[in-house]
Parts: C-alpha cells; sequence; structure tokens
C-alpha cells in the first residue's frame, strides 16, 4: 500500500485543481479517476458547447485559449490534458474507489487496483455517473438511453426527447437537423428557463413552426418496441417511435457518499453535510469539492463558482497538525 497526504476521487476539472493545490502546498497526492481524464466531459455529447465562457472553466491560472465565445468539448478535453501534463499531476486512470475506510491515523481508500493510505479524503466525484431515472415500464430497453453522444446515429428515426433543459434541447435540435422526426415530452409548460439563450430561440421557433412536436404538461409513461406512451394534458398518446432520449438529469452517487460516512439532508435535496468554509464534511478529514456538494440540486455549482473549493480544501489541511496522523 502507499501512503499520501490526500488521496483526491475523481479527476473532474475540480478533482485536479485539488491535485494542483496539494502540489502548490508540498503535499504529497494521489487523484484516483475511474474512467479517463475529465470522464464527464469525455462523456458529454460529442459536439456539446459549454455554457460558460473559455475563462471560466479555468484552474491553475492557466489560460484556456479559444477562439470561440463558449467553448467546445473537445477544446476542454484539451485544455484539461494539457494542464494536467504541466503540472504533471499524479493521476492514477481506470481506478475506481471502491471504500473509504476511517481508521485512527487517517483514511484506508480501496480502489479496483490498490490499497492507500491518506491522512485526508476529497471526494470530487460530480453527479455524471447516474442519470435520473423516469421509473416507467420499458425503460430498460435498448432503445432507451440517458446519455446522448451524436446526431447521426438518429437520421431518419422516431425519436423521443424527453426534457426541457440544455441536454434536451441540443439533443432535439441536433437529430432533427441530421433527419430524424423528433417528439419532444415536457413536463412543465414550456423549455426550460437556463436553456442557453442563444439556443432558446432556436427551440421555440422549431416548436412554433412545427417542425419539431413537443408536447408540454406531459409525461412519459411507458417504452414497448415500437412506440411509446405519453401522457398529455388532452389524454394518453400512443406514438410510432424508434428511440428515446431520456435527458432528465443526473445525480450524485448518494450511495457512495453514505458509505464514506457522508450524512445527506433529510429532505429531498440530500444535500451532503459540510461546512462552506473549509468543505470538511461531517466525517473530520474527509471532503467534497465540485458539483458534488449540490446534492439533487445539480446545478448549484459549476466550474467557475467551486473552483475555489480545493483552495479552501488544502488551506484548512495547511492549518492541522498533520503529525498526528500516519506517514
Ligand atoms: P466531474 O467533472 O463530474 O468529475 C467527477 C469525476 O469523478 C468523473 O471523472 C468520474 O468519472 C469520477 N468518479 C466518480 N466516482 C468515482 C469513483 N468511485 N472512483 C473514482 N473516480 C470516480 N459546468 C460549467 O461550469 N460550465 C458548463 O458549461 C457546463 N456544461 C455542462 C454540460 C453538461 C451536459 C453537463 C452534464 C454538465 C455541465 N456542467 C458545466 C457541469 C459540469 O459537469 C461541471 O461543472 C464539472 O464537470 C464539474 O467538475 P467536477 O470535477 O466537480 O465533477
Amino acid at each position: 500500500s502507499e501512503g499520501v497526504d490526500i488521496v483526491v476521487i475523481g479527476a473532474g476539472p475540480i478533482g485536479l485543481t485539488c491535485g494542483i493545490e496539494a502540489q502548490k502546498a508540498g503535499l504529497s497526492y494521489v487523484i484516483v479517476e475511474k474512467g479517463c481524464l475529465v470522464n464527464s466531459l469525455y462523456n458529454y455529447p460529442q459536439n456539446m458547447t459549454f455554457f460558460s465562457t473559455s475563462e471560466k472553466l479555468e484552474i491553475g491560472g492557466i489560460p484556456f485559449i479559444s477562439d470561440n465565445p463558449k467553448p467546445r468539448r473537445a477544446e476542454a478535453l484539451e485544455y484539461y490534458r494539457r494542464v494536467t501534463l504541466k503540472f504533471n499531476l499524479n493521476v492514477r486512470l481506470f481506478e475506481e474507489v471502491a471504500s473509504v475506510e476511517k481508521v485512527d491515523k487517517g483514511f484506508v481508500v480501496q480502489t479496483s487496483k490498490a490499497t492507500y493510505h491518506a491522512r485526508k479524503v476529497v471526494v470530487s466525484t460530480g453527479f455524471y455517473d447516474l442519470p435520473a431515472t423516469m421509473d416507467i415500464p420499458g425503460e430498460d430497453l435498448p432503445q432507451v438511453t440517458h446519455y446522448y453522444k451524436d446526431p447521426h446515429y438518429y437520421a431518419m428515426q422516431k425519436v423521443v426527447v424527453v426534457g426541457a433543459s440544455n441536454s434536451s434541447v441540443d439533443a432535439a435540435l441536433e437529430t432533427y437537423r441530421k433527419g430524424a422526426q423528433v417528439t419532444m415530452v415536457v413536463r412543465g409548460p414550456e423549455i426550460g428557463r437556463r436553456v442557453k439563450y442563444w439556443v432558446k430561440p432556436d427551440i421555440e421557433n422549431r416548436i412554433k413552426e412545427g417542425s419539431i412536436k413537443a408536447y408540454f404538461n406531459a409525461s412519459l409513461m411507458a417504452v414497448r418496441p415500437g412506440q411509446v406512451d405519453i401522457q398529455t394534458p388532452d389524454g394518453m398518446a400512443t406514438i410510432e417511435n424508434d428511440f428515446v432520449l431520456a435527458l432528465t438529469g443526473y445525480k450524485p452517487n448518494f450511495d457512495l457518499l453514505r458509505r464514506f460516512g457522508v450524512q445527506l439532508s433529510p429532505d429531498d435535496k440530500l444535500y451532503p453535510q459540510h461546512n462552506t468554509e473549509t468543505m470538511e464534511t461531517n466525517q473530520p478529514g474527509l471532503y467534497l469539492a465540485g458539483v458534488v456538494c449540490g446534492g439533487m440540486d445539480t446545478h448549484l455549482w459549476f466550474i467557475e463558482n467551486s473552483r475555489d473549493h480545493a483552495e479552501k480544501i488544502v488551506r484548512h489541511i495547511l492549518q492541522q497538525d498533520l503529525s498526528q496522523t500516519w506517514l
């Protein structure tokens, strides 16, 4: 087993920032990532454009140069990879953290490949691993997905897009433009208010002119091979269907947080308990960083406003007498 001051779980933008801050402070650390580098971003839709401008995605003070007003996914992958190499961050990829056990002198972190003894643990696991499910019959059928990648696949197919937030609107417009016959199923009365301001008129006009069909105040009720049922204000509609893009949001891995000993708020937000000044959870020595902090409120945190979690954590760790812990 290997001993380090800090094990950071997750190599997303904020986990990487934690590594940079630890390194600057002269602390030893390892960033353990279950997938590839910036795995969540890698799994975003292929043509995704960020809602943030490039400087708001910057970490470690390294400029993010893009000639687009809002950078694309491919540019962000390039940027975070270059930052990782520049700082020579200690990242272990394709290694999943299975358990974090509190012991007298710190933590034992068990991964799919190794055991680490850590004085402190930072959980920066994001929220993109688990989809918020619809819990309807047929959700497990192969034509249903919670992760949309690329529009070409859906050319000349009948596609239902569930949801009206950024992911749903992007998928509806892209697949429509590659020749899919698109129907949106929207729970509320209108397109989401947080939809990127330059995209919103596009979707609203496509719906108005009828090139994209939308059911508002509606829910997808069932999926069967070849068709779906939609509950609408005018009753149940059954329509022909080839694919369902259920872009109904994502949620943090609450089971993992519970297993790490983090308390969640008793309401339906499931906020993981932590001190907002130090980012330390109810479990002393175990910290949260990045978008995982928001619980079910996944839009609360983003890169720009959670980058400073890393500094807060490292500052707090440096204030402590680490000689009381092992290594
Ligand atoms: P993540 O980037 O999600 O990183 C968490 C990492 O932890 C992942 O790589 C994951 O594989 C890893 N992990 C999870 N569990 C384990 C485990 N057990 N062991 C090891 N590794 C694990 N934010 C913005 O600021 N601007 C935007 O424009 C923007 N656009 C977005 C678009 C989409 C489609 C989505 C879904 C989100 C968007 N966000 C945006 C939010 C964005 O995801 C976050 O701001 C950013 O990814 C948060 O970084 P993070 O490091 O906190 O989490």
